[in-house]
């Protein structure tokens, strides 16, 4: 195997054709967040590299497309037994380079090793269908084949997670890959790319760059790359859904989210607010599924703004590799600043603040941020129409569960939204009624596991189909019919009938 030893003198190389390449043009910086300095220096792909990262795939492409599904599905087991092994190593590059805790971090590393499992089970899921004697002696089948390179651009939030959504299920389905993940984060998918090497993978399936727009761009744009999956911010989704229509590529951008739980009078309140608090403050607000808006019904609000102030503030931020620490660090400076700007900006609109995070102590190195809590917010405020990102917590009062569904379905976003009940009745209504891609019901992260798929609707997704469980079959794959007769029988058909053989010029209909 051939180890990056540039990575031990700080450089993050690219992956390309089942090699470590270190040469660049532009370099960009990587921060270890709770320390606030520069760790490493990684390389920033030019339309140059990206082109020999198309070649590779491209070469790699016809051998693996023709490999049986079953050997396939071989490499990926071990790859997962790889991955299992080394959980512990790719969560310490995460909490390194995002700064979420260790726990944390290993938790995600657990959701996105579920999706190799998953992709083991590819032989079956390939499967097509078949009906004998469509027509008269004529036989129909289906077939799925790959659709050829296919690329994937992911964010800083889950390093492995969200890259694992992707490259392991488009290489099980035959096709090769290209993964540009977060260039704040790249470690991990180097990695991930050594052990699939070490597991059997034939050198230029999967390749790994680095880079900004300039590298998206070169991939957007190149003629080679079939298939482009992405999951980031909704303007940058966008963007990628619009230029890869342009370009003649299969799409699916997931983007960015404003999720909210809605609770009712009757919910267990205590559990609803332990829930609450998890799913606000975890990664430090950091994700796509945190909970950022509390939409409290009724009797609700006062007593469940009590328990999230005293809860909030007992939340411990410091390092992520550090003990009893319940929250990291944001990913960068600029971005700390930018959350602490909508405390900022909440108080200047008026809503009010039950807890300021830009005051609590927190470790002075690094980009900490304590937790905010902000009650009595209004749907035209800033803080409820933008995606903060941060650990920013705000509750919007309404009296009916009618206005708190009408609320979120108003809202662009509709990546997940939860709702705290003890009433089946009303569970089953906001189940029915509210028009977002993932619901949970008591539960506060409602993540899809690995067999179903991943996605929101609205602005939270720009594409038909979701990521990973059967729909990332549908993504990965082209469907083609075949329509088969064996003229042999025919010739003896007409024998037997006395028939002449004349060519046949209208539409042919069954039977
Ligand atoms: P981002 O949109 O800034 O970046 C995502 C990717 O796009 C990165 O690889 C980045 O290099 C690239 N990129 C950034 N700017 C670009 C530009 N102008 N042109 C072309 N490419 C560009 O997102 P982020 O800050 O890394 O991640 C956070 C966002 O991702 C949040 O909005 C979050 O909700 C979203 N997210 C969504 C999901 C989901 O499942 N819907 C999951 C995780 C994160």
């Amino acid at each position: 195997m051939n180890k990056p030893a540039e990575l031990k003198l700080g450089t993050v190389p690219v992956w390309i054709n089942g090699k470590a390449v270190s040469t660049a043009k532009r370099y960009g910086e990587v921060f270890n967040p709770a320390i606030g300095q520069v760790t490493k220096r990684v390389v920033f792909s030019d339309a140059s590299i990206v082109d020999a990262a198309v070649k590779a795939a491209s070469a790699a492409l016809p051998a693996w497309r023709d490999t049986p599904p079953l050997r396939r599905a071989r490499v990926m087991q071990e790859f997962l037994s790889l991955l299992k092994k080394n959980q512990k190593a790719l969560a310490a590059i995460v909490t390194d380079e995002h700064g979420k805790t260790l726990p944390d971090a290993i938790g995600s590393v657990q959701r996105g090793i579920e999706v190799v499992e998953f992709a083991c089970g590819i032989p079956h899921l390939l499967k097509g269908e078949y009906a004998e004697n469509a027509g008269t002696q004529v036989d129909t089948h289906t077939v799925r084949q790959p659709v050829g390179v296919c690329a994937g651009i992911t964010p800083f939030n889950f390093p492995v997670m969200v890259p694992l959504w992707m490259f392991p299920m488009a290489i099980a389905c035959g096709n090769s890959f290209i993964l540009k993940p977060s260039e704040k984060v790249p470690s991990a998918s180097l990695r991930m790319a050594e052990l699939f090497q070490e597991a059997g993978l034939p050198d230029g399936v999967l390749n790994v760059l680095h880079g900004d727009k300039e590298a998206v761009d070169a991939i957007l744009a190149h003629p080679g790359i079939h298939a482009v999956s992405f999951v980031g911010s909704t303007p940058i989704a966008r963007y990628i859904y619009e230029t890869c229509a342009r370009h003649g590529k299969r799409v699916q951008a997931l983007g960015g989210a404003k999720n909210h739980a809605v609770v009712l009078p009757d919910a267990d309140l205590e559990f609803a607010a332990d829930a609450l608090i998890g799913a606000a403050y975890g990664s430090a607000g950091e994700r796509c599924m945190a909970i950022s808006a509390v939409v409290a019904v009724g009797a609700a609000a006062d007593p469940l703004v009590k328990l999230l102030e005293k809860k909030a503030k007992a939340i411990k931020v410091g390092a992520g590799d550090a003990e009893g620490v319940d929250m990291g660090p944001l990913v960068t400076g600029p971005h700390r600043d930018k959350v602490a700007g909508y405390v900022e900006a909440g108080l200047k609109e008026g809503a009010r603040l039950v807890l300021d995070g830009r005051g609590s102590a927190v470790p002075k190195e690094g980009f900490f941020l304590g937790t905010s809590l902000f009650d009595h917010v209004k749907p035209e405020m800033t803080i409820y129409k933008d995606e903060i990102f941060g650990p920013v917590l705000i509750i919007l009062r309404v009296e009916t569960l009618d206005q708190a569904i009408e609320l979120v379905n108003r809202n662009p976003y509709a990546n997940g939204t939860a709702i705290f009940t003890e009433s089946g009745g009303a569970a089953r209504r906001f189940e029915n009624e509210i028009q977002v891609g993932m619901v949970g019901i008591n539960v506060p992260i409602p993540v899809p596991v690995a067999y179903f798929s991943f996605g929101g609707w609205k602005s939270s997704l720009f594409g038909d189909l979701h990521v990973h469980g059967v729909e990332s079959v549908k993504f990965y794959t082209r469907t083609k019919v075949v329509t088969t007769r064996w003229p042999n029988q025919g010739v003896s058909d007409r024998l037997r009938s006395g028939d002449t053989s004349a060519p046949g010029f209208h539409m042919p209909t069954l039977g």
